[in-house]
Formats: structure tokens, C-alpha cells, sequence
């Protein structure tokens, strides 16, 4: 389950800057999934509270929001938005774009108290 892999890293990340501010606890994580990662939001908040038991983050709360996923139309030569891997461009109907945004998962903002 990589869930719980991503949990440990999050919690990493976390307990690492509370140290660094002084402080005692991580009230609140906030996480920006992309569309198009496969990450399964309920099963890595169950994992991080399991992963972060015992640790400067226990507690926190996780608060996780979806990006869009946004890919290089290859004909059109535009940025468009998709919501799957299926999806084709709807300027050009056509399934030639890369993947520029949506697969990754990152914490963008933590509270500390
Ligand atoms: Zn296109």
C-alpha cells in the first residue's frame, strides 16, 4: 500500500519543520493531491494517523485538495485541462497531450502550535 509510504514521508516533513520552528505539535497538514495521482485520500489519512502516532504530528489534522491535471496539447500546442488519462483535447478532439500537472502529491502548508 503506498499510501502508508506517502504517510511516512508527510509525517517526515512535518515533525521536521516543527522542529525546526521550536515548536511542540503539528496541528494541521494540508496536502494537494493531483487529479491524476493515484492516491487514495481516505486511506492516506487513516495511514497518516497510524504512521504518525507517538510523533510530533499526532493529532493533526489532514486537509487534502484536489489539483487539477493539466496536459500539453501536442497539435494544438495548448495547455488544456483532463480530468482522466482517457480524456482526449477538447479544442482538437485528439489523445496527443503530455501530462504537465495532476500526478503528484505535495504538502503545501503546515500549522504549527
Ligand atoms: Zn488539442
Amino acid at each position: 500500500m503506498h499510501e502508508l509510504s506517502l504517510a511516512q514521508s508527510i509525517v517526515e516533513i512535518a515533525t521536521s519543520h516543527a522542529r525546526a520552528e521550536g515548536s511542540g505539535r503539528v496541528t494541521k497538514v494540508f496536502l494537494k493531491i493531483g487529479a491524476l495521482a493515484h492516491v487514495d485520500p481516505g486511506a492516506l489519512t487513516f495511514a497518516f494517523d497510524a504512521v504518525s502516532a507517538g510523533t510530533l504530528a499526532e493529532g493533526a489534522e489532514v486537509i487534502i485538495e484536489r489539483g487539477a491535471a493539466k496536459a500539453f496539447c501536442v497539435p494544438c500546442g495548448l495547455t488544456i485541462e483532463v480530468a482522466t488519462h482517457a480524456d482526449v483535447c477538447p479544442h482538437c478532439g485528439v489523445h496527443q497531450w503530455m501530462l504537465t500537472e495532476g500526478d503528484e502529491m505535495r504538502v503545501t502548508e503546515l500549522e504549527v502550535e
